[in-house]
């Protein structure tokens, strides 16, 4: 049966806007897997006319995504980055964005390359100090695009510093909480006017779907977005919608485990002679630790370091080496991967902008899935060992 309203997090995971199907009893929400639905004379239905509009497995997803952040409104679409795409629909040509510059590539690309061109600016700056965001909010800024922690310099940003910021200057506030997942971080909680995910990664959890959801407290936004989502149609099929659902009923698990795996093999990664620098919000002398203690439930399950012997060449020999952390993009899955931001995900950014940030030649991103503690350790203390032989 549904969650009540004070459950804790795990129950919301599991029971958050659910109940057994009023057909059959179901436990488990169906897939509805139809485009239609029979009306017994015209305009007369049980709700559902058409199934981009309305699907009973999609409204399930939705209502359970609504509970788990602690919204009221969760809105569904086929990626994170067609999320996005229907956030920004809500602004008009002569807007402004303002963005944190250190964003998930697809978003920048999206700001950048398409809503450019309809006359929505955005601007890309360093959001660590709240006072210089204040200070970069020009009249036409209508939205505060954050993103944390970021990717792949695990940099910290203080959303409730920054929403009232927005607040107090009626511009809407959105973050970006892939990276977090609503077990560790809720950003309704802390001011925010929309959340976004990519539900391809920590909510559906297992790398076999690809998804985006919006959650809001705010009707108004609410209505807007299920207008766009109709409108525009970028919606998630049933099939999808009940795999993340079921990805959803382990978040709690899944990520507590993946930060105590994090936890070991950051440990093991300081120890390690071979290894230059490790950016991990959970260590005591992050920049920006405190915030990250008072905003997130732990630490997370992204770790990224880089090498003493900065070259691409070394680090390759790494991610060759590895058995169990599989060379790929994306992350929030049960399984282990490992990947470089400088010839993968960033690669279209220019080196020298790369470099001033701290994303070296030799710079290292994990997704630390839920195997083993001790054998992902051994295994990148192997691939490490390997690297190092062939470097000498
Ligand atoms: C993957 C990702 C996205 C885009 O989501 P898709 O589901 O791939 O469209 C947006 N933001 C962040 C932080 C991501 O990691």
């Amino acid at each position: 049966m549904s969650a009540k309203k004070d459950a804790a997090f795990a129950t919301k995971c599991i029971h958050g806007g659910l109940n057994p199907d009023p057909l059959t009893g179901a436990v488990m929400t169906p897939i509805y897997q139809t485009s239609t639905y029979a009306q017994s004379a015209p305009g007369e239905h049980k709700g559902y006319e058409y199934a981009r509009t309305q699907n009973p497995t999609r409204d399930a997803l939705q209502a359970n995504l609504a509970s788990i952040e602690n919204g009221k409104f969760g809105i569904c679409f086929s990626s994170g980055l067609a999320a996005m795409d229907n956030v920004l629909k809500l602004l008009s040509p002569g807007d402004e964005v303002l963005a944190s510059d250190d964003l998930y590539g697809g978003s920048y690309r999206l700001l950048t390359a398409v809503f450019g061109r309809f006359g929505i600016q955005s601007r890309f700056i360093d959001m660590r100090d709240p006072g210089h965001v204040l200070s970069q909010l020009s009249p036409a800024t209508k939205m505060l695009w954050i993103e944390t922690p970021t990717n792949p310099m695990l940099n910290i940003v203080d959303i409730q510093a920054l929403t009232d910021i927005a607040r107090s200057r009626d511009i809407l506030s959105v973050v970006d909480n892939t990276f977090a997942s609503p077990y560790l971080q809720q950003p309704l909680e802390l001011g925010a006017d929309l959340v976004l995910h990519s539900a391809t990664k920590y909510l559906g959890g297992h790398s076999d779907v690809v998804m985006g959801a919006v959650i809001t407290r705010d009707e108004l936004l609410a209505k807007r977005l299920y207008f766009l989502q109709n409108a525009a149609g970028a919606v998630p099929g049933p099939q999808d919608c009940f795999l993340v659902l079921r990805g959803i009923k382990t978040l709690h698990l899944r990520v507590q485990r993946a930060c105590e795996n994090a936890r070991h093999l950051v440990k093991v990664l300081q120890d390690n002679p071979l290894v230059a620098n490790v950016y991990y919000p959970g260590l005591p002398d992050h920049p920006r630790h405190a915030v990250a203690a008072r905003q997130m439930r732990d630490f997370g399950a992204m770790v990224s370091f880089d090498l003493k012997e900065d070259t691409l060449e070394a680090a390759t020999q790494v991610m060759k080496n590895t058995h169990y952390f599989t060379l790929a993009e994306s992350l929030g899955g049960v399984e282990s991967l490992i990947g470089h931001p400088a010839t993968m995900t960033h690669a279209s950014i220019p080196r020298e902008q790369r470099l001033s940030v701290g994303l070296t030649d030799s710079l290292i991103r994990l997704s630390v899935g839920i195997e083993d503690a001790a054998d992902l350790v051994k295994d990148l203390e192997n691939a490490l060992a390997a690297a190092v032989s062939v470097a000498g």
